[in-house]
């Protein structure tokens, strides 16, 4: 699961990371709320950032032409001003694809004057099956293209997970930022706050670019000006404080509703729509459709025990994706009742009207029930006798 900036700054902070002082703004009236109290303490100026899940805001541009995610403001009333160009725009990015985010709030932040910018991140090493911490000098807005130039200018520790990040390993991390005396022992006690963040939060990222040295009222001090946090959904059970985090604002509309029913839904861009059980044939399903020249438009999962009604649901969220040709249902029955699937595809498709191919290839546990049940429904349905032949069947419906 993603989070937005300012709930991931939330978390560093609430583990005495510092960030920047601000607050999270919905309407145009709020921001500028925000802005007039940070003035007020004594700040020369804010920054207006674009919240959305996606980085690369600030070398974004708004489909309404604005150009920027993430903007200074000298006043209140620019702030204000800034806030209503980004609220209920798109901001297409990088990150976003040429459909870009709608805006629904805006974090309005103290900006300081950033000294230097250096990139700071925690995340899992699959190959090692470790923790890494990762800093780097080269931090901002043009990570990507320094790390393709000089991969070696960022420093990794890799960590035991029993131990954690010891304080050699932050201090190293600290020397490679290029920081002595305060300032490292500053970092060196800044690192692991953020590597108890991702601990804690059963992160699977968590990302501070840039982290700068801010000159500010009080000296040089260590700031995370932008953070981000991805949730390992795995853990999410054990956060029922991170699972009100969620933005449902953020996800795929079909995807949400597929949650609601227990099933998993995954859009992707071709034409025929798969309903399987189990992501392993997932995969081969979709693996196949593209050997017989095929591509899928998404596929759905009923998982090992799915009800008639879940079935009925499935077929009614892969129906609402207006790219798909043709229908493929292959259902390996081995928890999975095969007749309850038969059961599930007669509902959907009385339910719907449907008028779209519909290639069915069942096997396994109660396949004679589901089949007589599909025979004697009266519903038009192409039965694939094998993978091969039922991939073959569906791709050549989907062309017709
Ligand atoms: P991103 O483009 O989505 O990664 O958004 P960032 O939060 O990283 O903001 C983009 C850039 O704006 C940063 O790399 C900074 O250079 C700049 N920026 C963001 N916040 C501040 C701030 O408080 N003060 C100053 N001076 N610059 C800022
Ligand atoms: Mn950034």
């Amino acid at each position: 699961m993603n989070i937005h900036e300012y709930q991931a700054k939330q978390l560093l902070a609430q583990r005495g990371v510092g960030v920047p002082p601000g607050g999270v703004a919905t309407s145009t009236d709020e921001a500028r709320a925000v802005a007039e109290r940070l003035f007020a303490d004594g700040h020369a100026r804010v920054v207006v950032k674009s919240q959305i899940h996606a980085g690369g805001r600030g070398k974004g541009t708004f489909k309404s032409g604005f150009p920027g995610g993430v903007q200074l403001a000298q006043s209140a009333a620019e702030a204000q001003q800034l806030a209503e160009a980004m609220l209920g725009q798109v901001l297409v990015t990088k990150q976003t694809g040429p459909e870009g985010r709608t805006v629904g709030r805006v974090l309005i932040e103290a900006a300081g004057t950033i000294q230097k910018e250096f990139y700071l991140a925690v995340t899992l090493d699959r190959a090692s099956a470790r923790p890494v911490v990762l800093a780097g000098t080269e931090g901002g807005m043009d990570i990507e293209e320094a790390a393709a130039r000089t991969p070696g200018k960022i420093c990794r520790k890799s960590i035991d997970p029993a131990l954690g990040l010891m304080p050699y390993q932050a201090r190293g991390l600290a020397g490679a930022l290029g920081l002595s005396g305060d300032l490292l022992n500053a970092a060196a006690r800044f690192i692991p706050r953020v590597y108890r963040t991702w601990w804690e939060c059963d992160a699977s990222l968590v990302e501070i670019n840039p982290l700068a040295l801010l000159e500010g009222a009080d000296g040089t001090t260590l700031c995370a000006i932008d953070a981000k946090i991805n949730l390992d959904d795995n853990g999410l059970a054990r956060h029922p404080e991170l699972q009100a985090l969620r933005d449902l604002g953020e996800e795929a509309p079909l995807e949400i509703e597929a949650g609601k029913h227990q099933l998993s839904y995954i859009q992707m861009d071709g034409n025929i729509a798969c309903l399987v059980n189990g992501a392993g044939l997932a995969m081969a399903t979709m693996d196949i459709i593209q050997h017989c020249g095929g591509r899928p438009a998404n596929f759905l999962d009923v998982g090992g025990g799915a009800s008639t009604e879940q079935v009925a649901a499935a077929f009614k969220i892969i129906l609402q994706d207006p790219n798909v040709r043709a229908i493929l249902v292959n259902i390996f029955g081995g928890i999975m009742d095969c007749d309850i699937i038969a059961q599930g595809i007669v509902t959907a498709v009385r339910e719907t009207g449907l008028s779209l191919p519909l290639v069915v290839r069942l096997e396994g546990n109660n396949v004679r029930a589901g089949q007589q049940t599909l025979a004697t429904s009266g519903v038009t349905i192409i039965s694939g006798d094998s993978m091969a032949d039922a991939a073959q069947k569906a791709v050549a419906a989907a062309m017709a």
